[in-house]
């Protein structure tokens, strides 16, 4: 039997990372014994894939209001605790050189392997079991007794960070929230998020011709009196819309809900059209509207409200201004989304209600502990999920060391 202090389930960004927060953080002279498990090969697949192989590894917007959680004000004293500066000076001590994208999104220069490197080496004196399935956890002697393949562990804490559902090809289960139900605490339904939409024939009509084409685009989802709205780029997919804007939007939309989107941002089409009416000419509205819109768009939505080939001289004020609403004020009921294939996270997981926000440790279950996307914080795209498992692993290394 192994015994170890702290049993870590899951060697993703979350897991790892607080392996490292915990032997840094301890003062003792004699470290604290820690063990990492993963059924999977390797550790940290999500991060080697995440940002397109740089990582986008935090975002200096960081604060509360960059995530959705049924307990909005869970997150804040976690964040509070480990901020996106102290993750960026971890980076600049290891030597890894970064940039900044856009909206405070921070990339590594090089690759997201330079990352998980950091990891594993801030982890150096704890022990890693790759491949290796955990079969059963049971309260034991005032811990935790874990069946894995390799035998049982016992531990005083158990930390599971063992992620959500998106992308089951990598590895992703539903292990931890099987885990939490074990032991009596409540769950918020999980479901994808950050995730490209899925639409119905009648709107696949126009999407499926232009997939591939991209646009800036401003998307929203009303909800009572609350609107919120997402200016990034769009993506036109054989399947719907994907492109950032669109999987932020994702996190916000539930079945039945439309979408609002505004092909064209800060633009007036109606008075663009209008001008260059005025200018004379045999112009096409479909020469006139690309003018505005990439040409294969606005190809397709002059051919769906069959102008194509029409004059814009021959265009009444009224059929410019409900051109200029198809621009802007696009309607549309996605009937779904790509789900986990291609979720980036998963909304929902361990109600917050049931963990202590100082230390994620389950109000219930004196030493077991739930950091990372397993917990119901689900961050907006751009760095902040990654910030998240930070934060949370740190401040469950921290209520580990000091309990
Ligand atoms: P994970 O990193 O998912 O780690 C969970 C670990 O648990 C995995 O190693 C898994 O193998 C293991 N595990 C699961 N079940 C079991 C089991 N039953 N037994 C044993 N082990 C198990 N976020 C950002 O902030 N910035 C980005 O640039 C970004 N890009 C992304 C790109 C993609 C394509 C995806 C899918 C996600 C991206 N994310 C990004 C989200 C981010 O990767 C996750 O939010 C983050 O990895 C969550 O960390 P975690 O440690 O909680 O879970």
């Amino acid at each position: 039997m192994e015994h170890v202090d702290t049993l870590i389930l899951g060697a993703g960004a979350a897991g790892l990372f607080c392996a490292g927060s915990i032997l840094e953080l301890a003062k003792r002279p004699e470290k604290p014994r820690v063990l990492v498990i993963d059924h999977a090969r390797a550790p940290g697949e999500k991060i080697r894939i995440s940002g397109g192989g740089r990582c986008n590894f935090t975002n200096l917007a960081t604060g509360r209001d960059r995530f959705l959680s049924q307990n909005p004000r869970f997150c804040a004293s976690a964040l509070a605790g480990y901020p996106a500066s102290e993750f960026v000076a971890m980076v600049d001590r290891h030597g890894i050189a970064w940039h900044e994208k856009t909206l405070g999104q921070l990339f590594c220069d090089d690759s997201a392997r330079q990352i998980i490197d950091m990891l594993l080496n801030r982890m150096r004196g704890a022990q890693l079991w790759l491949e290796t399935a955990i079969n059963a956890v049971e309260p034991r002697d005032g811990g935790y007794l874990v069946a894995t393949s390799r035998g049982p562990v016992h531990a005083r804490n158990v930390v599971v960070a063992t992620g959500g559902k998106s992308i089951p090809k990598m590895g992703a289960t539903g292990f931890g929230y099987d885990l939490a139900r074990q032991f009596g605490l409540r769950l918020i339904e999980p479901r994808a998020a950050l995730v490209p939409l899925t639409f119905a024939e009648q709107d696949l009509d126009l999407c499926r011709p232009l997939a591939g084409v991209s646009v800036e685009a401003e998307v929203s989802h009303v909800e009572g009196r609350s609107a919120t709205r997402f200016r990034d780029g769009l993506l036109f997919t054989h399947r719907g819309l994907s492109g950032p804007a669109i999987l932020q939007i994702s996190s916000f939309w539930k079945p039945g809900d439309d979408i609002l989107v505004d092909l064209a941002p800060g633009r007036n089409t109606a008075e663009e059209l209008k001008t260059q009416r005025g200018q004379g000419g045999r112009i096409a509205v479909g020469t006139a509207l690309a003018r505005i819109l990439p040409a294969r768009l606005a190809d397709a939505i002059t051919t769906e409200l069959r102008l194509d080939g029409a004059r814009l001289a021959d265009q009444p004020n009224p059929r410019i201004e409900s051109l200029s609403q198809r621009v802007h004020r696009w309607r549309l009921r996605p009937v779904g989304s790509e789900g986990w294939r291609t979720a980036e996270v998963t909304l929902g997981g361990v109600d917050c209600r049931d963990l202590d926000a100082r230390d994620m440790q389950a109000r219930s279950q004196p030493g077991l502990y739930f950091i990372g996307e397993v917990v119901d914080v689900t961050g907006w795209l751009g760095g902040y999920n990654f910030q998240w498992a930070w934060a949370s692993a740190h401040a469950a290394a921290k209520g580990i060391v000091s309990a």
